[in-house]
């Protein structure tokens, strides 16, 4: 830690009585009560809190009055970053007030935030979010089998019956959670290891990449040199085509043959993946295809008390059995509302109840989605225009579904940061030349036809509603 200035955790407590008068008391409760300080200098302050959300929501609202607070105190300017450390929570009730010992306590492991993946370790492989790990993973009745079964791979990688092991299930309950726990498990047991761990959408583009520079060799040495290969949401591999799925078929045989680990997730059972070779879903049988279900209501209520908790909060039962009841859907919805309710308590500086949670899930609407995903976007267009959704992802060239097809694409680009490759992947197979077109000819038309403009505004507003909705 840097010695300028001389106590920084006395500064920093310092700042925080100030703090404490200039927010409310709930917000100084959620968000500034348990952070720390990990250096403060004259050119860097940078502030540890217990979680990503606290982290965003910091930076987002009060990071002005912290840079004003700080040069009061100190009449230096700061650059002012946010890391997470998880250590640092829960900080549950009653919490410690700013000039407790607490803040003499020394930060060890530091997760460096802003970037996509959070790691722990300088050599931790670097497509790992040390935030999934077994640890916080609720296990409930609709997924104790997949966590059984990831944690044995992660304990003896190749050398159980696990292997391929394929976990498959709905959007948001904890495919993703539980595929980079069991690299970051096996990581921490033998960090020697070589962990590939990557979304399918990496591969297949690595691959096209290697095929257009001319380096497969090196496509090749990278993934088939893994001791654990962890490809997050299969699905997409198999609809590009023969190419790509002859080049995974290679890779599985020569990690296989080699008593390496395959883990893969994905959205459906192998058998209902369209495309898939008879070949590899033989392979695929070999280890241990098992789904993940929505979970019950004690999981749920289990999974909120436990996600209040990493945030330093207390949930009363009360409100995680109302929003547990409510929200069925998914964990990242119920996380979503959680965090919804958290910002609205500490906005309105009132306490967390059933009553303000009742606002809260008013306010996110029946109807809300948690992912906006290409797919929740065709569907809302293909709705719209009363186009069935195969038909507007088809090579139709009728007029209106094609036009209806390239406002697909453009709310896709503007709505999510998918790249025009994948945005032509999801819209049958199409290239990125396809789909710059499409977006070109809807601003095109959107120039001189005011009623289409209009129309393409409501419904980039209606989406746009819906992702806003998110968190
Ligand atoms: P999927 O990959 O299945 O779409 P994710 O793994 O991304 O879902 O999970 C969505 C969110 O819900 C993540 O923040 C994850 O940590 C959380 N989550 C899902 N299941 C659990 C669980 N059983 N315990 C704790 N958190 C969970
Ligand atoms: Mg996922």
């Amino acid at each position: 830690m840097d010695s300028d200035p001389k106590d920084p955790n006395e500064t920093w407590a310092r700042c925080l009585l100030t703090l404490e008068h200039r927010v409310s008391k709930q917000s100084f409760g959620n968000w500034f009560r348990p952070t720390r300080i990990s250096t403060f200098t004259h050119e860097t302050l940078v502030i540890t809190v217990p979680s990503v959300i606290s982290a965003d929501w910091l930076k987002e609202n009060y990071l002005q009055i912290i840079q004003e607070v700080v040069f009061e105190e100190t009449q230096t300017r700061p650059d002012v970053t946010f890391r997470v450390n998880r250590e640092v929570g829960p900080r549950l009730n009653p919490a410690p007030s700013p000039e407790s010992a607490g803040y003499k306590k020394t930060e060890q492991t530091m997760l460096p935030l802003q970037t996509e993946n959070v790691n722990q370790k300088p050599d931790h492989p670097p497509s790992l979010n040390s935030l999934y790990s077994f640890d916080s993973f609720v296990i409930g009745e609709g997924n104790q089998f997949a966590h059984a079964a990831a944690h044995a791979v992660a304990k003896s990688p190749g050398k159980t019956q696990f292997n391929p092991l394929f976990i498959f299930g709905g959007v948001g309950l904890g495919k993703t959670h539980l595929l980079q726990a069991i690299g970051n498990s096996a990581f921490a047991l033998k960090p020697a290891q070589k962990i590939v761990c990557v979304p399918s959408e990496k591969f297949l583009s690595d691959f096209i990449d290697s095929l257009k520079n001319k380096n497969t060799v090196d496509f090749r040495r990278l993934y088939r040199s893994a001791d654990i290969l962890l490809i997050d949401d299969i699905q997409f591999l198999f609809m590009r085509g023969e190419h790509t799925q002859t080049e995974f078929f290679h890779t599985f045989n020569a990690l296989h043959q080699n008593g390496k680990q395959i883990v893969m997730t994905c959205d459906s059972p192998p058998e209902k993946l369209e495309g898939l070779e008879e070949r590899l879903l033989s392979r695929f049988q070999w280890g241990l295809i098992t789904p993940i279900e929505p979970p019950d209501l004690e999981t749920r209520i289990a999974i909120l008390r436990q996600k209040a908790e990493i945030n330093g909060i207390t949930l009363p039962h009360e409100v995680a059995a109302f929003l547990g009841n409510y929200i069925s859907s998914n964990v990242r919805d119920l996380e979503g509302a959680l965090v919804h309710l958290m910002a609205y308590c500490s906005v309105h500086n009132t306490e967390l109840s059933v009553q303000a949670a009742k606002y809260v899930v008013k306010e996110r609407g029946p109807g809300f989605t948690s992912e906006l995903t290409i797919e929740s976007i065709q569907k809302h267009v293909a709705n719209h225009f009363d186009v069935p959704l195969d038909i507007l992802i088809s090579k139709s060239r009728k007029q209106d579904i094609a036009q209806a097809r390239h406002i697909a694409m453009y709310l896709t680009k503007r709505l999510t940061k998918f790249p025009l490759k994948m945005i032509g992947l999801k819209f049958g197979n199409r290239d990125h030349s396809t789909v710059v077109h499409a977006i070109n000819s809807v601003k095109k038309k959107q120039s001189h036809d005011r009623s289409f403009r209009i129309s393409v505004d409501r419904l980039l507003e209606n989406i746009g509603r819906q992702y806003q909705n998110r968190d």
